[in-house]
């Protein structure tokens, strides 16, 4: 048995985490955030007159291509974690959409289930330790240390990286100069329903947003509340507006698909690290224990980000 850090608590992160804990390792993961899900992201907005208003502000649905993966979906819609939602959004094309009952964040709080897993921790380095009982001093904000023998590192890749600097290990220049596109988002609670068309998500609508979905039509939310995410230009071109400045201009690009409905409460909210823009052809990174993970890896969605973190967990398993 090896003790293992994890960096992250994405789905990863907990994938990883799951795998190597189930394999009979001593884990721990750490994330920075105060909850855990990283872009697995669902957020809760309380009106005025007290009803809570349900998004998912990350991930809004996944797809499953891969084998492995689609076994995973299967076992998760029987633990009653996760369901179908449509076949496509405008057409049907037969691939199902899958989201999860409660809310994105769920189903990482359903991989986290009986794993030591610490928020609201932000990773400051990682070193070589300074014993010879083990291989990495993973240091933490509070100062405090944690000395163990892997560690797997998920974090989008320009934080991993400036995590790991001091180990002295060179990545790949090509892994190193991964870059993400932003997306900036706006959560607005309606007082009536949206105009959305049924199942409830429109993709690419129109030069503004890549994504628009009624959180209330797929399921999650008790009360109208709809989730805009602005495309990848947009996003950059707006990233230094002022809060009120971008907020004010996303609810002006938002009117056309509210129909009768106003926004009662909005939220505006950005995403740096959103997708990577290439991904790496292996499905980890590793310089012996130390291995590199997550979206940036196996593709750039919530299945990537599974199948990453099982390929890093199986190969720490299989080699230490
Ligand atoms: C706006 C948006 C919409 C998306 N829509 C979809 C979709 O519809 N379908 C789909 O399949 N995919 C979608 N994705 C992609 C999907 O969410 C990601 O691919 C997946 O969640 C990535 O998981 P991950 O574990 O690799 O990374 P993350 O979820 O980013 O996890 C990394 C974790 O590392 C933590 N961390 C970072 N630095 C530190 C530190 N110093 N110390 C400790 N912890 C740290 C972070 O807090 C985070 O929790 C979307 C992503 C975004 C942002």
């Amino acid at each position: 048995m090896s003790q293992v850090v994890v960096v992250g608590a994405g789905l990863s992160g907990l994938t990883a985490a799951r795998a190597l804990q189930d394999a009979g390792h001593e884990v721990v993961v750490l994330d920075k955030g105060r909850g855990l899900g990283g872009r697995m992201a669902t957020r809760r907005i309380t009106t005025s007159d007290g009803s809570i208003a349900t998004f998912d502000h990350g991930a809004q649905f996944f797809t499953a291509r891969d084998e492995t993966f689609t076994s995973l979906v299967t076992q998760w819609i029987s633990d009653d974690v996760v369901r179908e939602w449509c076949r496509g959004f405008g057409s049907d094309d037969g691939h199902p959409r899958y989201v999860v009952n409660n809310g994105m964040t769920a189903l990482t709080k359903h991989l986290a289930h009986g794993i030591d897993v610490r928020t609201s921790t932000l990773v400051f380095a990682v070193k070589p330790c300074s014993s010879d009982a083990h291989q990495w001093t993973v240091i933490i904000d509070d100062n405090s240390r944690i000395d163990c023998d892997a560690v797997v590192m998920t974090c989008p890749l320009p934080q991993s990286y400036s995590i790991t600097v001091s180990t002295g290990i060179e990545l790949p220049p090509e892994l190193l100069m991964t870059d993400y596109d932003r997306t900036i988002g706006l959560l607005a609670v309606l007082d009536g329903p949206s105009a959305i068309p049924a199942p409830g998500g429109l993709q690419n609508p129109d030069d503004v947003f890549s994504w628009i979905g009624d959180n209330q039509a797929k399921g999650i939310s008790a009360i109208p509340a709809v989730t805009f995410h602005a495309n990848p230009a947009w996003s950059l071109a707006h990233w230094d507006d002022s809060l009120d400045e971008g907020q004010a201009l996303l609810t002006q690009a938002a009117q056309k698909y509210l129909g009768s409905a106003n926004i009662l409460v909005s939220e505006y909210k950005k995403w740096r690290f959103a997708t990577p823009r290439k991904i790496w052809p292996e499905s980890y990174f590793a310089v012996g224990s130390l291995v590199f993970a997550g979206d940036a890896f196996a593709g750039p969605k919530v299945e990537g980000a599974v199948l990453s973190g099982l390929a890093a967990a199986n190969y720490l398993t299989q080699t230490f």
